[in-house]
């Protein structure tokens, strides 16, 4: 096996977590899960991906999002002052909440997105997003001024992550802007936790970057680092008691996530969790 990253040829064992093996390069650090033989796209198929109550999946996504409104709107503005062109593509969508926070700030925004009942949602909610796979886009170049892609660099496979981030790049314009949120290994968060972190979550979760390969990553593919920052989230309440349980098991955490949304004014309550787990990554593309 080879780093996707900076091509050495020494990965050790990192993790066995639900039948999946992790690899962690000795020399970068990224760290990947074996995927092979797995047919991924039977995971984005899942009808109920949006409204999962047991699963992997959000319990309303609509509503787990809007805590990410403020958020977004900052990382808008943060973008704006690198590029002020207005078309942005977001990459795996989902039923497209973030596009509608994009529209309000001055962008024409469309998604595309691999999921079909999250493409049904969110075009009956009135949104732009297109099903289909970004590296079967569609597209003609330099179509975007900006291109978003939000906690969908951890979903990509390793041996297509070369694909992914050429394809973004013929996509952007002169300019054009790519705006990141990822999980960063590096955080402090991470390194407390080491393989027990949660968001250890194969098949769905299989690449992994820090706030270092990353770079490393958009520089070997033609882009200017703009700046790597650290981000604390924002969720409901709700969300967090539910992603606690998915994380533990502990029983008590799903009680009072049911609890919460019986009294949905307090399930909906914005909350920012200091993990600092997450980075956002702006790029530019270079022309070469
Ligand atoms: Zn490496």
């Amino acid at each position: 096996m080879i780093c996707p990253i900076c091509s050495h040829s020494e990965l050790k064992n990192y993790l066995l977590k639900d039948n999946f093996n992790f690899f962690q390069c000795l020399n970068c650090r990224f760290i990947l899960v074996d995927v092979s033989g797995i047919n991924l796209s039977d995971y984005y198929n899942n009808p109920n991906y949006l409204h999962d109550k047991v699963g992997k999946g959000y319990v309303d996504y609509e509503a787990d999002k809007a805590p990410m409104r403020l958020v977004y709107i900052d990382l808008l503005k943060k973008v704006e002052s690198y590029q002020s062109g207005g078309r942005l593509l977001d990459l795996g969508a989902a039923s497209g909440y973030f596009l509608d926070v994009a529209s309000q700030n001055g962008y024409s925004a469309e998604g595309i997105e691999l999921n079909p009942s999250a493409v049904k949602e969110g075009r009956e909610r009135g949104r732009k997003i297109k099903l289909a796979d970004i590296l079967k886009n569609g597209y003609p170049d330099d179509s975007f001024d900006v291109v978003t892609a939000f906690d969908f660099f951890e979903h990509l496979p390793q041996d297509k992550l070369k694909d992914y981030i050429l394809t973004i790049k013929k996509l952007l314009g002169k300019n054009g802007v790519l705006a990141i949120i990822t999980v960063n290994t590096a955080s402090w968060w991470a390194k407390i936790f080491g393989r027990r972190w949660h968001t250890f979550l194969p098949p769905e979760h299989i690449s992994y970057f820090s706030d270092k390969n990353i770079r490393l990553f958009l520089e070997n593919s033609g882009f200017e680092v703009l700046e790597i920052k650290t981000l604390h989230k924002r969720f409901s309440l709700q969300y967090v008691f539910n992603f606690l349980y998915r994380w533990q098991g502990i029983f008590l955490w799903l009680s009072i996530a049911r609890f919460l949304e019986k009294y949905s004014h307090l399930g909906r309550l914005a909350i920012k969790l200091p993990l600092g787990d997450n980075m956002v990554v702006l790029a530019r593309k270079k022309y070469d």
